[in-house]
């Protein structure tokens, strides 16, 4: 048994380089931690196992009924550097006071605590390299973005996303219409559907659906669509060491009514259409409803550039693991018209080529 006056376990992972005492930081593309200031490596103690472990959705909605994630407090942390203490909903932050990395071990009751983790692939200078790559391509940027210093103004953040999985049972009522040849009065003969009333059920299974935790910018969707959730790994909070995290702002049953939808709305209505058969359908009205449904949290690495140009702010985004960039920038106004009247020009020649081509043939 413990003593009674044996020290609090800490909040916090404790982040101190053995060398010097700095802070360490997860480096991108390795499984160590990077002292920011002697450059010392601690190799992280990786967890095996299942990567992505889906919870009973029924269970948590059983258990936590009602209780939404705005209204819960964050961790109180102290800061290994100066001592100051922080009330933080964040997964993982940096003391405002000495730039000292803060990740809790663990969240308040009523958090959901992430499952897995997709680790950052590149560092900063990729981030930059890959948006420097980008502003080339924008042939109608602004010339000003040429000078914006990515390098310097990136930050590193996790992008909470839900992932679910279950079996979504719809019940339907339809018509299966088979085409037959009708001679018409006069003559011709049409293809014509014979309708006969159908009903019955079909399942649909769901596979680890993503659906986002939390909104962060312009693109986060394109980024999310293309995500390889194959390299997800077992979380553990090391890998937040030296970037940011924020909690999920989407309850996890407001996720599971947008993942009902989107299943619904597409993957549903196909499989109905395949059951009914026939050469034409037509469906009436289904019902749908989920079992063994089960949820998870997985985080996803993003570097975040905001950056003014042309007078105003703009964001975007590079995947922390491929490079992809997506994001806004200022348009220049004249390299647009420019490149309007270039299109202009092409397509009137291709056409003048076009009409005056049997002219010329004729000629030969
Ligand atoms: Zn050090
Ligand atoms: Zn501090």
């Amino acid at each position: 048994m413990p003593a009674a006056n044996s020290p609090e376990p800490p909040s916090t992972l404790e982040l101190a380089c053995p060398t010097c005492a700095s802070q360490v930081r997860f480096a991108p593309g390795t499984t160590h931690l990077t002292c920011v200031r002697c450059g010392t490596t601690t190799a992280i103690e990786v967890r095996t196992g299942p990567a992505l472990v889906e919870q009973p959705f029924d269970e948590w909605e059983r258990d936590n009924d009602g209780r939404q994630v705005s209204s819960l407090g964050g961790v109180v942390m102290t800061c290994e550097g100066c001592h100051a203490t922080t009330e933080s909903a964040a997964l993982a932050s940096i003391c405002q006071f000495c730039r000292g990395h803060l990740v809790p071990v663990t969240q308040p009751d009523g958090v959901v605590p992430p499952s897995g983790v997709l680790p950052f692939l590149i560092d900063r200078r990729q981030a930059a390299d890959a948006f420097v790559a980008w502003v080339n391509d924008r042939d109608v940027g602004v010339d000003e973005l040429k000078n914006v210093n990515a390098a310097e103004s990136f930050t590193s953040t996790y992008l909470p996303l839900w992932t679910f999985s279950a079996t979504a049972t719809t019940a339907y009522e339809g018509q299966r219409g088979i085409r037959k040849a009708v001679r018409l009065d006069d003559g011709r003969v049409e293809l014509r559907a014979d309708w006969h009333d159908v009903s019955g059920s079909v399942d649909t299974p769901v596979a680890s659906h993503v659906v986002e935790g939390r909104d962060l910018g312009i693109g986060q969707s394109r980024i999310v669509r293309k995500l390889d959730l194959t390299a997800t790994v077992p979380f553990q909070p090391e890998y937040l060491a030296g970037h940011t995290a924020t909690r999920y702002d989407v309850d996890p049953a407001a996720a599971f009514d947008e993942v009902r939808r989107k299943v619904e709305k597409k993957r549903v209505r196909n499989d109905v259409r395949d059951d009914i058969g026939g050469d034409e359908t037509r469906i009436e009205s289904t019902t749908t409803t989920y079992s063994d449904v089960r949820f998870a949290l997985l985080l996803a690495p993003l570097w975040v550039l905001t950056y003014i140009a042309g007078g105003k702010t703009w964001m975007v985004l590079v995947d922390g693991r491929t490079g992809q960039v997506e994001g806004e920038y200022p348009i220049d106004r004249v390299k647009f018209t420019l490149l309007v009247f270039k299109w202009i020009a092409i397509f009137v020649l291709g056409f003048v080529a076009l009409i005056s081509l049997p002219t010329i043939l004729d000629s030969i």
